[in-house]
């Protein structure tokens, strides 16, 4: 249910009429979403006869992400979001890309204009602006990435595009972090790119950085006791620990930095304003940040 958030009440989404406006979501599952009703409620605050919709698709066989992505131009989508499993998979079948999409190498957000499908990549912007609006300032700081996944990719490209002067990258799989490091450096010369090995290089990497960022799935539901980090290696009040991870809404990461005096930050803030960007681009609206935040924020302690 959607909630208006200045007066408690229910919001009642407009009627969907023979013109209603779709986005979907592409991805398996998606049942647990919150997109659908962080956008259905901005929808509804902006009066717009728009709707966000569930769109499951199985990576098996594997043309069904290749037939899905068609069917966003063929039903006449106004764009869409892509989430796990297919952020990379749907490349193919984009006619463009965004700059950050592709030297991410993954598309979130699906934009259609003039008939074209543009692949675009809104989760490194929205985990800077979040960044921003908790009043930390990237330029020129040092930055440790736990973790050479998929966000992983957007946080570095992001934090590099917002000037931090070093990345260090460290992943379980050593390999994965070094081909990351690797290729953000082509693009951004000026940044001092480092890798490691998780865990092992926590206590060498933690000593020059001003923020620690969790792109691993380690400590998210329904696996809360889980922690990425060495419990040997203390935080400094001075430092910003960001988890990625926005259920449950303070891990066992962050419940430590706090415990250490550090700055500690959790992942809804990016998923709200990676949200808030791909709708100002489908719709061109000035996205209504708060209201998408009071649902989202409501789902998260739903829980
Ligand atoms: P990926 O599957 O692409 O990457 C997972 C990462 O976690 C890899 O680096 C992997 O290491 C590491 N990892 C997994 N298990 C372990 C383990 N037991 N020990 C150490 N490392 C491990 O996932 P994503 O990058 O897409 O997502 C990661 C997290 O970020 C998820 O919790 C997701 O919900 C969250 N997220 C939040 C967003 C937001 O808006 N707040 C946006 C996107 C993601 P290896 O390479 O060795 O396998």
């Amino acid at each position: 249910m959607t909630i208006n958030q200045s007066t408690n009440q229910p919001i009642k989404l407009p009627e969907i009429t023979a013109h209603t406006r779709l986005i979907g979501l592409i991805g398996w599952p998606v049942g647990h979403s919150i997109s659908p009703v962080m956008h259905n409620a901005a929808f509804a605050r902006l009066g717009m006869d728009w709707r966000y919709v569930t769109l499951p698709v199985s990576a098996h066989p594997s043309e069904r992400v290749g037939e899905a992505v068609r069917g966003v131009r063929a039903l006449g989508l106004k764009g869409a979001n892509v989430t796990v499993p297919h952020k990379q998979a749907v490349l193919p079948f984009l006619d463009s890309l965004t700059p950050a999409a592709r030297a991410i190498g993954a598309v979130n957000t699906i934009l259609v204009v003039d008939d074209e499908l543009i692949g675009d990549n809104t989760d490194a912007l929205g985990f800077i602006a979040d960044l921003h609006e908790q009043g930390v300032a990237v330029t020129g700081m040092s930055a440790l990435v736990l973790g050479a996944g998929g966000s992983a990719r957007a946080v570095v490209y992001g934090l590099a595009d917002a000037g931090a002067k070093a990345i260090t990258v460290l992943n379980r799989s050593r390999s994965r972090a070094d081909l990351l490091a690797g290729e953000m450096a082509e693009f951004f010369p000026a940044c001092v790119f480092r890798t490691g090995a998780l865990p092992e290089d926590i206590p060498d990497a933690n000593a020059d950085a001003d923020l620690v960022v969790n792109c691993t799935s380690v400590g998210m539901a329904p696996c809360p006791e889980e922690m990425p980090w060495d419990e040997e290696t203390e935080f400094a009040p001075e430092q910003v620990v960001y988890d990625l991870i926005y259920r449950p809404a303070v891990t066992r990461l962050l419940q430590m930095a706090a415990a250490d005096g550090a700055v500690a930050i959790g992942g809804l803030g990016m998923l709200i304003w990676q949200g808030a960007l791909a709708f100002q681009r489908w719709t061109g609206q000035k996205p209504p940040v708060e209201i998408m935040r009071a649902v989202a924020l409501r789902e998260v302690e739903g829980d």
